[in-house]
């Protein structure tokens, strides 16, 4: 689960990281008044679930409170990678000297929490990673031990030479290791992490994302997910209690177990597809997830075919057949349906489809290889 700039701040703050003090707002209105009362220059900025919000216009520089509500007036209802803004943060503007980054992910090549570093922060990091990977500096944490100090000043002196700041940073580092561990994340990053004019070390920017299975534990955290700012069909497949990744490719697949699901896609791409989404139906069977899940899937238009993989066990293959024929008595469905079913119920759910004039194979491969023809045929 991604969380807002600001929700991250609130972790930042609570483990001690060194920021300018800011409030969220909804209306040019409120922000005029919020930078009346923090006085001088202030940052308006876009909270969206994506970074790149400086580049697309999403966070912007004003003198005074009148400016600070003009682009407010601006940035507020502007839509940023698909997303809509409807808050925006208003915090303190710092004159900056230096932007570095730092950030920690999960990592699973080395299967332990990575902290990255880098001297040349900023807006344009991902491009440093491509063109010059050299000048980011990682990391890789042993848990049992946490970020020791004088691997923190290490790293520190990768992007400082005043002992003032390494000392700083390296402290901010340690406090980013801490939001990591403690809230179950899988990213937290500040970028820029900036000197500012006056020798103070600040985070300007936060950024958390958190293992989803953190949020039975921790209800406070569960209480951060923001359904307005996520993609409409994510948040749809989730109440259905359905797993679904929107991917790049046109075969839209619906599939019941992960690992099926992934075989499945892997075999798409074995037979020269791209699969448009990961959905797992999950193992209990229940033609209203069929119905979502079908929903969802149409809704992309990019989807130029349709393929079920059904392997029946606790899955009942007819309940899936059910929702297959319900859904398309709901709706259009305006791309071809190739279907493979096999297992429980398997011939109850052969009559359910013929009586709809649908037909199901039997095999994996074959199902595969004509819904990849059917997308070829489309194009
Ligand atoms: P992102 O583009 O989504 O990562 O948003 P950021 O919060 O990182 O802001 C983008 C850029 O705006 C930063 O890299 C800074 O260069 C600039 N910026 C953000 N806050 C301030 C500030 O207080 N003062 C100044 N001068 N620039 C800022
Ligand atoms: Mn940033």
């Amino acid at each position: 689960m991604n969380l807002h700039e600001y929700q991250a701040r609130e972790l930042f703050r609570q483990a001690g990281i060194r920021m300018p003090d800011g409030e969220v707002a909804t209306k040019p209105s409120e922000v005029e008044a919020i930078a009346t009362r923090l006085g001088g220059g202030v940052v308006i900025k876009a909270q969206v679930h994506t970074g790149g919000r400086g580049k697309a216009g999403g966070v912007k520089l004003a003198t005074d409170p009148r400016e600070a509500a003009e682009h407010a007036e601006t940035i507020l209802g502007m839509v940023i990678k698909d997303l809509v803004v409807s808050k925006v943060l208003v915090v303190p503007a710092v004159e900056i000297s230096s932007e570095a980054y730092v950030g920690m992910i999960l990592d699973r090549e080395s299967q332990r929490p990575v902290l990255m570093v880098s001297a040349s922060g900023g807006v344009d990091i991902e491009e440093v990673a491509a063109s010059s990977p050299e000048k980011i500096r990682r990391l890789a944490i042993d848990p049992r031990f946490g970020l020791l100090p004088h691997q923190a000043m290490e790293l520190g002196f990768a992007l400082y030479d005043d002992l003032r700041h390494v000392r700083a940073a390296a402290k901010i580092m340690t406090q980013l290791y801490d939001v990591f561990m403690d809230n179950g994340a899988t990213l937290t990053e500040i970028n820029p992490l900036v000197t500012s004019s006056e020798g103070e070390v600040l985070a300007l920017d936060a950024k958390v994302t958190l293992d989803d299975n953190i949020l039975e534990r921790r209800p406070d955290l569960a209480l951060l997910r923001d359904e307005t700012a996520e993609a409409t069909s994510e948040v749809e497949a989730r109440h259905a209690g359905l797993t679904f990744i929107k991917l790049d490719g046109n075969v839209g697949c619906v599939v019941n177990g992960a690992g099926l699901a992934m075989a499945t896609m892997d075999l798409v791409k074995y037979y020269g597809g791209e699969p448009a989404n990961f959905l797992d139906i999950g193992g209990s069977s229940n033609p209203e997830k069929v119905v979502t899940a079908l929903r969802i899937i149409t809704r992309d238009p990019s989807v130029k075919a349709i393929l079920f993989n059904i392997f029946g066990g606790i899955t009942r293959t007819d309940d899936v057949a059910n929702g297959i024929v319900t859904a398309l008595q709901q709706f259009k469905v305006e791309v071809p349906i190739v279907i493979r079913l096999t297992g429980t119920n398997e011939e109850e759910a052969i009559r359910i489809l013929s009586e709809a004039g649908m037909t199901a194979l039997n095999g994996m491969d074959e199902a595969v290889e004509q819904v990849v023809a059917r997308v070829k045929e489309a194009a």
